[in-house]
């Protein structure tokens, strides 16, 4: 580690001497998973460390199972934030990490009787062996208070006064990039008191909470991810953690700017410094970037304002409204006084250059200001103040055009563009899938692992009998080895030659994990009363974590634990099908997971998922996609073809249409379909009792809230794909062809691919 520690000097000085730019990736979350194999693959020392502790008599992959899997994040977003500093660093891309060192991380989930319980992630206690503290970095951020005008020899100034102080304290990961030249870093701030410091009154007093009152405040702001926001405390928390990231962050970047170019090269920076929003968390870079410039380096507006957006560039996650976040104004001038002066000014310019635009203004600036109806909307804010908005995978990047961002586009087309999110294929083929890795070496030789799209050149293999069943043996010993955790973890015992079909991710209605377990409930009573027939046994594996306060969700995991009650415990039912929800989804649990699918269940309502990245490792590691044509599942379709994957359901237009419309009517629809008619009576009618439970949340979501999600109209069409699919496993020939041509055309789904997409067109590390 010491040496690695090293290495990591030595990159950052080499970057240094080179004047090379460098790239600032901020997110609210990493999920970087654990650390330890990564390390020693990306080093090439695996296998001597593997060899040299078993000739000690220690199992390489005991010890590597004891480290914790750091809870920094919650799903795809933060999954993908991992990805990039991979691929930054194994690609050459001087590419750093800043986000935030959260105490508990999001949670850690169990399953109790069904219910998601949800236990504090203590990934911190007993030491978290790979990060650095660095103390001496720590800076302070400045809260509340109110900001004075002063006017001193015609210049007009702001002194921010009555503020609290936290001190935010950087913490470093290495980030070791493949082959072991280039490592970077991953850095977290934590939030502690300015000083440390007690009430001596109040302790004296017996009032001991009081008196670390402070002390607790500031720990506060990095405790837990995504606190809940209900409640305007949670919002005004969820604005300290986003500034504290922000401030502090930026404080880092400029410390490091002036060593380097010293501190009037501030028109330059552009050229040398790319800061990139992950979503809109850390959207504050934008005004805080501003504020440094002008209160504390002296700039003119215009000169900031050009430095600041050469600098900024943002990417979208989600164009589900409810997603987008916005702040009510008068909590964030309460919050973060002269910020919101700044977002204030960038609003009121923008709004004025508005005049100059086509249309009508009054409509212009309610759509595409920044403050409106007393609300601060983060991705108005992103998109104004920076050079460069990306969407993350065509059909997303194209509703933002159309739809959510049109006037933006309308006004700046070249702004927009898409970068098709990836994966790293290191961390999700080449370490979690060994025994695959392995038989793709034995065909094309190693070239592979640093130029992911020669996978291609496995493709040559399609109808080679011998590689086709040394894939099929591959397969099957990922199913033994999920299915041993599995009865480990859950006491259920899966046929390993059964299909796995599996869906694994956050728990969201539009993820329609609903419409997975109505397709297996409507197994269950198609087996039971001998109306359906199955040519091969099936297991049906979720995973997934539902947020605290999302009841809907919950309800759901409740849903999907009864019908798996229901379908194990049948003695006919279950010798056909099983269902099981694996708890704590998490990167490790994931690292099991991809590589035992055989069916990929990629199933959103068509144009709500923006790209998601488990359809990539599901492919990656030759599982077949059974998805609607929304996400990244368009350019995987197009890429395999329809042979190669099933595609089913409403389009993402049609799904448009449909809610413009209100044509349709969930209610009549059911009326008139026998299959949905039982199934949405079974929830509430008490079919379930025996697990203690009537869904009635889900039951009123579909029939009296008509089906958002469309779960009900794409029934049809998807039990009917899935039946096609399953019947196909049969011809082993045929599957075993297809997920071959799966894992060949991966290689486009590399994060390495989409990272040099985004320096090429956005970042311009290497000049223009
Ligand atoms: C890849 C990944 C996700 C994202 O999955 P989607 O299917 O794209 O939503 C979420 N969580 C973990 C742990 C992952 O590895």
């Amino acid at each position: 580690m010491r040496e690695t520690a090293e290495d990591k000097e030595n990159t950052m000085s080499r970057f240094v001497k080179n004047k090379t730019k460098m790239v600032f990736y901020f997110s609210m979350e990493f999920l970087i998973g654990k650390l330890l194999e990564n390390y020693l693959i990306n080093l090439g020392l695996l296998d001597v460390v593997v060899k040299g502790l078993s000739d000690l008599g220690i199992d390489f992959y005991d010890l590597a199972e004891m480290e914790n899997d750091p809870g920094l994040g919650s799903g795809g977003l933060g999954r993908l934030s991992a990805c990039f500093l991979d691929s930054m660093a194994s690609t050459g891309i001087a590419g750093y990490g800043v986000g935030l060192r959260f105490r508990f991380g999001l949670f850690k989930q169990r399953i109790d009787n069904g219910y998601q319980i949800e236990q504090p992630d203590a990934w911190l206690t007993n030491e978290y062996p790979w990060e650095m503290a660095k103390p001496s970095e720590a800076v302070e951020v400045k809260f509340g208070g109110v900001v004075d005008r002063t006017y001193d020899n015609g210049k007009l100034g702001f002194i921010h006064k009555g503020y609290d102080s936290v001190l935010a304290v950087p913490y470093d990961i290495p980030i070791v990039g493949y082959g072991g030249k280039n490592i970077t870093s991953l850095r977290i701030f934590q939030a502690l008191p300015m000083d440390d410091t007690v009430d001596m009154q109040a302790f004296n007093n017996g009032k001991y909470a009081e008196a670390m009152a402070k002390k607790s405040e500031a720990e506060a702001i990095t405790c837990i991810l995504y606190p809940e926001d209900g409640q305007p405390s949670g919002r005004v928390l969820r604005i300290k953690q986003e500034y504290l990231m922000v401030s502090a962050g930026i404080a880092s970047i400029l410390r490091i700017y002036e060593s380097i170019y010293g501190n009037d090269a501030w028109a330059d920076m552009p050229k040398h410094v790319s800061i990139h929003i992950n979503d809109t968390h850390p959207a504050f870079c934008i005004p805080e970037l501003m504020r440094v410039l002008l209160d504390d380096k002296g700039l003119e507006w215009d000169d900031a304002w050009d430095i600041t957006r050469g600098v900024v560039s943002y990417t979208n996650h989600t164009v589900l409204p409810e997603a987008l976040e916005k702040w009510p104004s008068d909590m964030l001038q309460h919050v973060v006084p002269r910020i919101y002066m700044i977002i204030e000014e960038i609003d009121r310019r923008f709004k004025e250059m508005l005049r100059n635009e086509l249309g009508d203004w009054y409509n212009n600036c309610r759509n595409m200001g920044i403050i409106v109806d007393g609300m601060t909307r983060m991705a108005n804010l992103s998109i104004i103040g920076s050079h460069h908005v990306n969407g993350v995978a065509e059909i997303h990047s194209q509703i933002l055009k159309a739809d959510l961002f049109k006037d933006f586009y309308l006004m700046n087309p070249d702004k927009f563009s898409n970068k098709t999110n990836g994966i790293s294929h290191r961390r999700f083929l080449m370490q979690s899938n060994k025994p695959l890795a392995s038989l793709i070496t034995d065909c094309i030789g190693e070239s592979w692992k640093k130029d992911p799209e020669k996978l291609s050149g496995l493709e040559k293999y399609a109808n080679d009998k011998s590689v086709l069943e040394k894939l099929a043996a591959v397969k099957r010993e990922s199913k033994a080895r999920l299915a041993s955790y599995i009865s480990k973890k859950s006491g259920i015992d899966v046929d390993v030659d059964s299909i796995f079909d599996i869906q694994v991710k956050r728990m969201h209605a539009y993820k329609r994990q609903l419409l997975n377990a109505f397709k297996v409930l409507w197994l269950y009573n198609g087996i039971k009363d001998g109306s359906v027939t199955l040519p091969h046994p099936c297991v049906f594996i979720f995973s997934g974590k539902a947020a605290q306060g999302y009841h809907f969700a919950k309800e759901v995991i409740k849903f999907i634990c009864s019908v798996a009650d229901k379908v194990n415990s049948d003695e006919k039912v279950s010798k056909v099908i099983k269902v099981v929800f694996i708890e704590n989804f998490c990167v490790s649990v994931a690292q099991q997971i991809y590589p035992a699918a055989d069916i990929s269940e990629q199933i959103s309502t068509a144009g709500m998922e923006a790209s998601g990245t488990g359809n990539m490792k599901f492919m990656m590691n030759g599982a077949i996609t059974l998805g609607t044509l929304d996400g990244a599942n368009v350019e995987i379709s197009r890429l395999v073809g329809n042979d190669n994957c099933k595609i089913f359901g409403m389009t993402a237009e049609e799904v448009a249409h449909a809610l413009r419309s209100r044509e349709y009517n969930s209610r009549q629809f059911v009326s008139g379909h026998g299959t949905l008619s039982k199934i949405t009576g079974q929830l509430v009618d008490g079919f379930f009792n025996s697990s203690g439970q009537s869904f009635w949340g889900i039951h009123d979501a579909l029939m009296s809230r008509n089906d958002e999600f469309f779960v009900l109209k794409d029934f049809d069409s998807y039990v009917g794909a899935w039946m096609e699919l399953s019947n196909t496993y049969g011809d082993s020939k045929v599957w075993n062809r297809m997920s071959l041509i799966n894992i060949a055309k991966s290689g486009f789904f590399s994060s390495d691919r989409t990272i040099a997409e985004y320096d090429r067109d956005i970042w311009n590390t290497k000049g223009v």
